[in-house]
């Protein structure tokens, strides 16, 4: 069956060369119970590892069956010690998370059985050896007795002509090392059984032969009993381990140690956050590069907005504007689209706050408030704030409540006070802030716009006055009827005996769409004393003295005539052109300002960009490597579970495929707990603001993207830490791990 001639083996350690056990001559034969003894480092243990395969030898012959050995390479080595023996160690070598059943299970699933068919074998086996009321009982909560017990049934499961056992009693009391003895000699008829034992009292009145070895050398080979059976004998064939039992024993793996469990379902999770964290990012600073353009005619560069005028510059009616509305994706009309162009400056007293930025209409404003409070009053405002603007983002505190003067187009103070309520921190990035006004201070605004953007001329008194030379508005008033104007006394000089009661005054506008006259007569002067009462307002007369006053009606034939131009908002940028093609085939000239936005200063954005994705997959490299020695601490306990399917006969690839499942099902339990929480976090339910701001980037492509990385890095772990503990030989790392 096993022949040795002239065998030994040698250890080479830091260059000096070791005796394991030198020139060994035996035949062993079926149906012998060989027990070998002899002292401490004789050479016992590395004789039994040549004979089951587990160690190589350097000199001599080694027949298994009649075949020579010597060229046999480590697969060939796999595949005897898979057919034909059965080890049983001094420390058992169990799976020590598994339960009586899964150990003696695990060597027929690796070798090919399916599960259901070995459920009556594995049981006959564990009540051979008299553990059937342990079967589901962990292996780590058994004595040494029952544990080498469960050892022995595996052996047996595996049905190999050889059982090697190397001190299976030596860590038991005197009691169970008998028992466990009397067992193997019951259930190793027919095969051929080598115990290596110190006592050799233990195992007398079994032995057919005793082997004693000295210094590496057989001392004496005394035959008790002798043994016919020298036939051939009968080898099992084996399959390989089916892909489904891989799959059970990772999945099996996966979940059996908890606390393990939870630790690599932890690191997987914190390397998914981080990955999602990263790549969103990016996305999201690409997509503000984006937005980073500007234009200088239509300062409000929403990407989503997009300009209209009639094809023949004719006024947009109200119902045009109800049409505009329904148009799919449109979700939002704005009239008068100057307004969003509108740049407003507050200052305060002393000049040294400088606010400024879009506006747009409160009733405009959705979504909740950074700081601050809703306005209740017309002079009350809210400021969506840009990303560098210092004031409403860091300096809020002093800004908020407090009172500031709205300028006019030349920087100057004018008389409407205007009081910051509430601030909002903007989700995406924006280079301008807006502030939300009430529709009365909207309307103000679009007064002082129209007259700012057409030609007004006064005839009075025989003179023309425009606007370049002389600094006098036209004010819209309730207070004054319709024809009439009301002008200050400090105009008295322009008119015969300083009185211009009764003047007639006209006033011409003129601007790209229209020309419009107004004939009417000064009817009332104010003064510094009467004006408050006379015009119901409570400005300062010094704010107020050069402005002409006339009938709102009036007013509005002037400047307020028709609407020429407005924006549409669609819903998603994306849908831009859509609704473009559509309103160019109803008649509009269009101007879509995601278009028109002029990207300066790209190229060093670009190179930021080029930095950043740099550092994210330095990122990414950093952290495989952080997560492999994590997972590589958490798994030590795994290099044991690798050695011992390999003692019982799976090769390495097999081990790899088990490893590969589970690192796959972890990582993917974590990415689906990752993905929950950003789910959470999206209907908010978890409350993480740097989290929601990413929400928007991530769509199924990205979420794909992810999970095909952090599957590709688990893998690459799971291949890392096999490569580790394969590189050495089986004894190897069974030496390590003893240590
Ligand atoms: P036994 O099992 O009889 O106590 P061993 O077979 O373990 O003895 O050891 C036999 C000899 O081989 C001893 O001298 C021991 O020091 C040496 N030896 C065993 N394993 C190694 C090893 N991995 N490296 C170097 N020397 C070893
Ligand atoms: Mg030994």
């Amino acid at each position: 069956m096993i022949e040795l001639k002239n065998v030994s083996k040698f250890y080479y350690q830091n260059g000096i060369i070791a005796s394991g056990f030198t020139k060994v001559n035996l035949k062993l034969n079926i149906g012998e119970f060989v027990v070998i003894t002899g002292e401490s480092g004789s050479g016992k243990s590395t004789l039994l590892n040549v004979i089951s395969g587990l160690d190589t030898y350097e000199e001599g012959e080694m027949y298994i069956n009649g075949e020579e050995t010597s060229h046999y390479r480590e697969v060939d080595f796999e595949d005897y010690r898979r057919k034909y023996i059965g080890n049983i160690f001094q420390n058992f070598n169990l799976v020590n998370s598994y339960t009586v059943y899964q150990n003696v299970e695990l060597v027929l699933l690796l070798n090919g059985s399916s599960k259901k068919d070995i459920k009556d074998k594995v049981l006959d086996i564990i009540d051979t050896v008299g553990l059937k009321r342990y079967k589901n009982t962990k292996v780590s909560k058994l004595s040494g007795g029952q544990k080498q017990r469960v050892a022995i049934a595996r052996a047996l499961a595996k049905e190999t002509p050889i059982i090697v056992a190397d001190e299976p009693t030596g860590n038991l009391d005197t009691k169970s090392a008998k028992q466990i003895m009397k067992l193997l000699h019951e259930v190793s008829k027919d095969k051929l059984v080598i115990i290596v034992t110190h006592n050799k009292e233990q195992v007398e009145e079994y032995a057919t032969r005793l082997i004693q070895m000295h210094d590496g050398k057989i001392l004496e080979d005394k035959v008790i009993e002798k043994v016919k059976n020298d036939n051939e004998i009968e080898i099992k064939e084996y399959k390989n381990i089916t892909i489904l039992n891989r799959l059970r024993l990772g999945f099996r793996n996966t979940f059996n140690i908890f606390t393990k469990f939870i630790l690599i379902l932890f690191v997987f999770f914190f390397i998914s956050e981080v990955l999602l964290f990263e790549y969103t990012s990016l996305r999201k600073r690409s997509k503000d590069l984006d937005l980073t353009g500007a234009n200088v005619l239509f300062t409000n560069s929403d990407t989503k907005r997009i300009v209209i005028k009639k094809n023949d510059n004719s006024e947009i009616s109200k119902s045009d504007l109800e049409e505009l509305g329904k148009i799919d994706h449109v979700k939002r009309v704005v009239e008068d689209d100057v307004l969003l162009d509108t740049n407003i400056t507050l200052r305060d007293n002393e000049y040294y706050y400088y606010l400024d930025g879009n506006v747009d209409s409160i009733s405009s404003y959705e979504g909740d408030l950074t700081y601050g409070r809703m306005p209740e009053k017309d002079n009350e405002v809210i400021a969506l704030a840009a990303e560098y603007d210092w004031y409403l983002t860091d300096d809020y505190e002093n800004v908020l409540e407090t009172e500031f003067n709205l300028t006019d187009a030349y920087g100057v103070k004018t008389a409407t006070k205007i009081r910051i309520v509430g601030i909002k921190i903007s989700d995406t990035y924006r280079d301008r802030s807006i502030y939300y006004v009430s529709d009365k201070l909207l309307n103000n605004l679009r007064f002082a716009n129209n007259e700012e953007y057409s030609n007004v001329t006064l005839f009075f008194e025989g003179k023309y006055y425009t606007s370049e030379s002389y600094n006098r508005h036209i004010v819209p008033s309730n207070n004054v009827p319709s024809g009439y104007a009301y002008v200050s006394d400090m105009m008295e000089v322009l008119c015969p005996y300083y009185d211009c009661v009764n003047r007639p005054l006209k006033i011409s506008v003129s601007n790209i769409y229209y020309s419009q006259d107004l004939n009417i007569t000064v009817s009332k002067e104010y003064t510094k004393n009467n004006f408050k009462n006379i015009l119901n307002t409570d400005i300062n007369y010094e704010d107020t003295f050069e402005n002409i006053y006339v009938n709102t009606d009036d007013y509005n034939k002037l400047f307020n005539k028709a609407t020429y131009q407005s924006s549409v908002f669609v819903d998603d940028e994306d849908n831009a052109y859509l609704v473009n093609d559509k309103l160019t085939e109803l008649g509009y000239k269009t101007l879509v300002i995601k278009d028109s936005i002029v990207n300066d200063g790209r190229t060093v954005a670009v190179i930021m960009q080029i930095f950043t994705t740099i550092f994210t997959v330095g990122l990414i490299v950093a952290l495989f490597f952080i997560s492999y020695f994590v997972i590589k601490i958490i798994l030590k306990s795994r290099s044991i579970y690798f050695t011992t399917i390999r003692i019982l006969g799976a090769n390495k690839c097999i081990a790899k495929q088990i490893l590969d499942i589970e690192l796959f099902l972890n990582s993917t339990l974590a990415y689906i707990l990752c993905l929950v929480e950003l789910y959470l976090v999206k209907i908010d339910v978890l409350k993480l603001a740097t989290l929601k701001k990413l929400v928007p980037f991530i769509s199924l492509k990205e979420i794909i993207i992810m999970y095909v990385i952090l599957i590709v890095m688990s893998q690459l772990i799971s291949n890392r830490f096999s490569r580790k503990i394969f590189k050495n030989s089986v004894m190897k790392t069974m030496a390590e791990e003893v240590r």
